[in-house]
């Protein structure tokens, strides 16, 4: 993985100015090296048995990366910087990591190699990708800038989406409103199918009723970034929550 100096100094490179820098920088520096220390942990299921297991570094589930950047919004939607900052930069810790591509059928480990030429490339950014071919590499300045490229995207993404208390108190309601006409709608099917053939309609009904209960309206995750619910992440168990 990247060094703790190339996480950072990518960060310091890539922070666009509409962004404001202190207590947020401040929790982003430390979050962006956190989850070598504190690790999250994935929840994999084979068969029936499920386990907990570190979350993949170099090729992260989306869906925890994109938890943590909700988190950060919630947080900056209470008004806590230095963790919105915390959660912004564990997101791009994994988008870091993910940029370098591994050759894990190697036994010589290409990769460090590849991360020391990274560590050194550092002191030249951003000059350094201007114009430069960026994807998911083991060529050190295109995995470098590609790590640039997603850090510069989600900041400013997230300097754009702020989402106030207030939004977020409504689309929480709206989120609510909508599971309510949902399962109104399964029972009033249910009531009118049962008029026909009674009992017919009650397992599907059941099941229907269990599909709403865990459904996450898209409203449910805007509450979030307004920091009016801390939804629960489906990929496992996260080493920061809200
Ligand atoms: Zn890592
Ligand atoms: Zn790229």
């Amino acid at each position: 993985m990247p060094t703790w100096r190339t996480h950072r100094a990518i960060v310091k490179a890539a922070w666009p100015p509409e962004l404001p820098r202190g207590e947020l920088l401040r929790g982003v520096l430390r979050g962006v090296v956190e989850p070598d220390i504190e690790a999250d942990l994935v929840t994999r299921c084979r068969k029936k048995r499920c386990r907990e297991a570190r979350a993949p570094h170099h090729d992260p589930p989306e869906a925890l990366v994109r938890w943590y950047y909700d988190l950060a919004h919630f947080f900056r939607a209470r008004g806590d910087m230095y963790s919105a900052g915390r959660a912004l930069g564990r997101a791009l810790h994994y988008l870091h990591d993910g940029a370098v591509k591994t050759k894990k059928w190697l036994l010589l480990n290409v990769h460090d190699d590849v991360e020391a030429q990274m560590d050194q490339l550092t002191s030249q950014l951003p000059h350094i990708c201007n114009g430069a071919k960026h994807r998911r590499s083991n060529n050190p300045v295109e995995a470098l800038c590609h790590a640039y490229a997603l850090t510069s995207a989600l900041l400013r993404q997230f300097a754009a989406d702020a989402i106030s208390p207030q939004i977020g108190a409504y689309y929480k309601a709206r989120g609510r409103r909508k599971k309510i006409y949902a399962a109104s709608a399964v029972v009033l099917a249910a009531v009118a199918t049962a008029v026909a053939m009674p009992y017919a309609a009650l397992v599907p009904a059941a099941v229907g009723l269990l599909a709403i209960s865990f459904w996450t309206p898209r409203d449910y995750v805007l509450a979030m970034r307004g920091g009016a619910m801390c939804l629960r992440p489906t990929w496992g168990k996260p080493a920061m929550t809200c």
